[in-house]
C-alpha cells in the first residue's frame, strides 16, 4: 500500500540478503509479516550472500559483526543514530523503501533486533518490532540505519559518502531529528492510506470495504482490500458481464449476469474449485497476505460471500482465514491464483481441476487434506 520512491543505489548491486518476522501493529494489534530485502550484511559482496534471516536461524556474515556499529558509519551506507547500544544486539531500521503502513492506516517503521556472536561471526534476527513511525522516538531504539532517504542522493557516491560523515559528527538529538524528519518525509500524507480515506481504486480492480471477521477469533475490523475481479482486457468480468469494478461495501448489490455459473470454467484471475456451484452463494478467497489478525492464526486470506438471487448478487460477508491445509479451503468456489491465469501465464487454459489444486498447494504452502482429500 505504501508508495515507494524510485531506489537510487550506490554503485555494485549484489545479490540481496532477505528477512522476515511477524511485528505486532502498536495501534490496532495485526500481526505484520514484515520482509524485504537489505544489503547491510554483505559489505563485500563476498561469497556469502542471498541469505535469509528469520527468527531461529543465526546466519554466517563472514565479518565481525560488532564492527557494524563500532565505526560511525558501515559500509559507506548505514550510520549510527544512537550513541549507546544494547549488549549483543544491533538494532537496524529498515531501508526507507520497505516501510509500510499496516492496514489500519498507521505507518511503522520496521526495526530489525539482531543479536550477534563475534567468535561465531554470525548474525540472528530476533525479531522486528514495528514502532508507529510518526508518534513514537524511532531514533532512541535504533543503531544503524540506511543514508538513503536521509541525505541527498545526487548520483554521486563520494558525495553521498561525504553528507554522511558530516551527519554522524552532529550531536544525538540533531541525529534523531534528522531521522524523525526523513520519516515524515517518507509516510507524507499517510493519512490517506487509513481504510476511511482510501483513494478509489485503480481501474481494473476493486476494493471490497466494511467489518472483516477473523475466522479464527470472531474479532472484526474496518478494512479495505483490493481485489481484481474484472480479468484481463477485453475478457468477460470475474463477477459476470455487467461488472464495472470501483469499492464495493458489504451490503452493496451487483446488477450482474450469473449464466456463467453453469459452465465449469475458470474466472478472470481466479481458478474454480468445484461444480456445480451452490445455488444461492458465491465464495471467493484471495491469496495469503502479509498481514493476520493479531489473534495469531497466521497470515489471512480473505473470503469474500455473495448471495446470490434472481437480480445478481450482494456482498454478503467479509472474513479472513489462515490457510494450512487443503481443508481449510472448504466451501471456495473461486480461489484467486492470477500467476496461474493470467494471459502471458504458462501454461495457458485449459488448467483442470487437479491442477489447480496442486498449484494452489504448493504456492500457498498446504498440506493435504487430513480426510485425504
Ligand atoms: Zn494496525
Ligand atoms: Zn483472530
Amino acid at each position: 500500500m505504501a508508495r515507494s520512491e524510485a531506489a537510487s543505489y550506490p554503485p555494485a548491486m549484489g545479490a540481496f540478503d532477505t528477512y522476515e518476522a511477524p511485528a505486532r501493529c502498536p495501534s490496532c494489534g495485526d500481526i505484520n509479516y514484515l520482509g524485504g530485502q537489505t544489503k547491510a550484511f554483505e559489505p563485500d559482496f563476498g561469497e556469502h550472500f542471498g541469505r535469509h534471516f528469520e527468527p531461529g536461524a543465526p546466519q554466517v556474515v563472514g565479518y565481525v559483526p560488532s564492527n557494524m556499529i563500532r565505526e560511525r558509519i558501515w559500509d559507506g551506507e548505514w550510520w549510527r543514530v544512537r550513541d549507546r547500544a544494547e549488549p549483543r544486539r544491533i538494532r537496524l531500521l529498515a531501508d526507507f523503501d520497505e516501510l509500510v503502513a499496516c492496514l489500519c492506516g498507521r505507518p511503522l517503521a520496521a526495526i530489525l533486533n539482531l543479536e550477534y556472536d563475534d567468535d561465531a561471526r554470525t548474525l540472528e534476527l530476533r525479531s522486528i518490532d514495528a514502532l508507529d513511525a510518526i508518534e513514537d522516538d524511532v531514533a532512541a531504539q535504533v543503531d544503524l540505519a540506511s543514508g538513503e532517504g536521509v541525505v541527498p542522493w545526487t548520483g554521486d557516491y563520494r558525495a553521498f559518502v561525504a553528507e554522511l560523515e558530516a551527519l554522524v559528527e552532529r550531536p544525538e538529538q540533531v541525529r534523531a531529528q534528522t531521522l524523525r524528519r526523513a520519516l515524515h518525509q517518507h509516510f507524507d500524507g499517510y493519512e490517506r492510506w487509513s481504510v476511511a480515506n482510501a483513494d478509489e481504486p485503480l481501474v481494473g480492480w476493486c476494493r471490497l470495504q466494511g467489518e472483516v471477521r477473523c475466522e479464527a477469533c470472531g474479532a472484526t475490523r474496518e478494512r479495505a482490500r483490493v481485489l481484481s475481479l474484472l480479468g484481463s482486457e477485453g475478457a468477460e468480468p470475474a463477477l459476470g458481464a455487467g461488472f464495472s469494478g470501483g469499492a464495493l461495501r458489504v451490503g452493496a448489490r451487483l446488477a450482474v449476469s450469473l449464466d456463467w455459473r453453469e459452465r465449469d470454467e475458470h474466472r478472470g484471475p481466479f481458478l474454480r474449485l468445484r461444480h456445480p456451484l451452490p445455488a444461492d452463494s458465491l465464495t471467493l478467497c484471495g491469496a495469503p497476505e502479509r498481514w493476520g489478525c493479531g489473534c495469531g492464526a497466521g497470515r489471512a486470506a480473505l473470503i469474500v460471500r455473495f448471495a446470490v438471487d434472481d437480480g445478481g448478487l450482494v456482498l454478503e460477508e467479509l472474513t479472513t482465514r489462515s490457510l494450512h491445509t487443503l481443508d481449510d479451503l472448504e466451501g471456495v468456489d473461486l480461489a484467486y491464483a492470477s500467476e496461474l491465469l493470467h494471459p502471458t501465464a504458462r501454461p495457458r487454459e485449459p488448467v483442470t481441476r487437479e491442477e489447480a489444486i496442486r498449484y494452489l498447494s504448493y504456492r500457498w504452502r498446504l498440506a493435504p487434506s487430513a480426510r485425504g482429500g
